[in-house]
Formats: structure tokens, C-alpha cells, sequence
């Protein structure tokens, strides 16, 4: 087994909503608590980690693919499965796959980076009245953090396909899909409450321009 090649797909998250990270929409607190957003310790500006945007792009890939089984990510580690191959099999520690080709790093803070506090209300659909009222921190539209993914290539993916690529290339068009499958939903929390709406910018692969 030999790693054959190394790519790097960096860029601009620019948020188009608010974004929430860290906040969780399953964890419904009462009474107007806070819900605060994740900040780096030291410098108390908003990121978002790398573990939250290989998370989602994970999820969108096993929907788009058909690849989730019940509520769990895909353990399957068959060969052909882009998933497991590029993100790792879930909970399955003996595999042929080699290691988890994607690599995503934390998305520091660029630009903006302020937060704002949003109320938000889930209606009884019986009464049609605002029950439980909360208000959670979001960082502000506009602002704008780095992208970095590192794809690792081993002999072993010679023999991979996605869509009408292959070996390497294919690895790499796979991570794109799940990059554009991120703008078309989006990133964090309460998507469907009108935050996490993302666009990449100014994206590069090896420090060529590229288009989604
Ligand atoms: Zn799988």
C-alpha cells in the first residue's frame, strides 16, 4: 500500500444567512435560554470545525447515494463505496480501505465574524401558539471563513469511479459533489429556520481555480 498523491481544495465560506454552529435544534431549551454559538478559545472569534463540514457533507453523500443505514453512517467498507473510502467506515476498525482519504480543517474567521442573537419559536400545530420561545446566537450574514480539505491518494484508488472520472480525480469530484450538495442545503444548525445558508467562494484545487 502507497499513498500516490496529495490534493488540496481551499476557498471562502461566505454565509449568505446567519450561520449556527454548535447550537443544537434536537436540545430544545425553555425559557428564552441562550443558545450560544462555538468560539476558539483563545481568540473568542467564531469558527466552524472541520469535524461539522465533513459531518454534513458525510450525511448529504449517504443521502444523495443511498448509502445510510437507519440512522447511522455508512459501515459498509466495500470497495466501491465512495463513502466509506473517503470518509472512513463508520465504526468498523478492521477494513481493506486504507485511511480516511479527507482531511477537512477547522474554517477560521475572516471577515465578520460578529454574532447576533435570533428568537425563534416552535408553534403548537394543535393551538397554532409560540411555545417555547428561545432566542440562539448566530454569527452574522456576510461574514466569511477559510475552507482547506486535504485529499489523500493511495495506489489502492486506481480502480475508483465517480461520475466520469477515475483514481484520484474521482476522489476529488466526489468531495466537490459533497461541496456543492453543502450549497444547496447548507451548514450547522436550524436550516430550516432560515440560518446556515452558505456559498463557496474563490475556490482552488492546487491553486487552480475551479467552479462548482
Ligand atoms: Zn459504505
Amino acid at each position: 500500500m502507497r499513498k500516490t498523491g496529495y490534493n488540496e481544495i481551499t476557498g471562502v465560506i461566505h454565509c449568505l444567512s446567519g450561520l449556527r454552529v454548535g447550537g443544537s435544534d434536537e436540545l430544545l431549551q425553555i425559557g428564552g435560554t441562550d443558545l450560544t454559538c462555538i468560539k476558539h478559545p483563545v481568540t473568542l472569534r467564531p469558527y466552524i470545525p472541520g469535524s461539522s463540514i465533513k459531518g454534513k457533507m458525510r450525511s448529504e453523500q449517504e443521502q444523495r447515494l443511498g448509502r445510510l443505514s437507519g440512522n447511522e453512517p455508512c459501515g459498509c467498507a466495500k470497495p466501491d463505496c465512495l463513502v466509506c473510502r473517503v470518509f472512513g467506515p463508520h465504526k468498523k476498525a478492521r477494513h481493506e480501505l486504507g485511511p480516511t482519504r479527507i482531511v477537512v480543517r477547522d474554517a477560521a474567521s475572516v471577515r465578520g465574524g460578529e454574532t447576533e442573537l435570533k428568537s425563534e419559536n416552535v408553534i403548537d400545530r394543535k393551538t397554532g401558539t409560540a411555545m417555547h420561545p428561545r432566542k440562539v446566537e448566530r454569527v452574522v450574514a456576510g461574514s466569511e471563513f477559510t475552507l482547506r480539505i486535504g485529499i489523500q491518494v493511495w495506489d489502492l484508488d486506481a480502480g475508483c469511479k465517480h461520475n466520469d472520472k477515475t483514481g484520484g480525480d474521482a476522489l476529488v469530484e466526489f468531495v466537490k459533489d459533497g461541496l456543492r450538495a453543502l450549497q444547496q442545503t447548507g451548514l450547522g444548525s436550524g436550516i430550516s429556520k432560515g440560518s446556515g445558508e452558505i456559498e463557496f467562494r474563490d475556490l482552488k484545487l492546487d491553486g487552480t481555480t475551479f467552479t462548482l
